[in-house]
């Protein structure tokens, strides 16, 4: 039986981390089902385990490639997004950010109140910030 599966996924694609955010989908929707509109999520969870199912058994292995670094750029953007909203939570008591006016860039400043000249590390330029709080 084993054996007959591995010669059946010879040249398919398998698992990827899509799968598993699938999966996870899967059963967030799940969970909502119990309050939420049960048979919209009953529909998209169908559609969602038959994503998964079809990509794992998929031939083209360079398109859920593809799919699956669209998902981990994605995934990555939103896990850094959460990380610096922790990081400027943890922060509120003791720093401030301001973004440089020439380059954009976010800087992370000691919070003392008043009006304070500072320069960018990364372009250089001079500016004046002002921290009320
Ligand atoms: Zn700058």
């Amino acid at each position: 039986m084993k054996e007959k599966f591995k010669q059946f996924m010879i040249g398919r694609y398998g698992l990827d981390q899509l799968y598993i955010g699938m999966l996870v989908l899967y059963f967030v929707l799940l969970f909502l089902s119990r309050w939420f509109m049960p048979a919209l999520m009953t529909g998209a969870m169908t559609i969602v385990i038959t994503l998964a199912v079809f990509r794992m058994f998929s031939k083209n292995i360079s398109v859920r490639q593809r799919e699956n670094a669209v998902y981990l750029s994605v995934i990555n953007r939103v896990k850094q997004t959460v990380r610096q909203m922790f990081q400027r939570l943890n922060d509120l008591p003791s720093k401030r950010y301001r973004e440089c006016p020439a380059c954009g860039v976010t800087l992370r400043l000691p919070r003392k109140r008043g009006k304070h000249k500072t320069s960018c590390p990364k372009c250089g330029t001079s500016f004046e910030v002002t921290i009320k709080f």
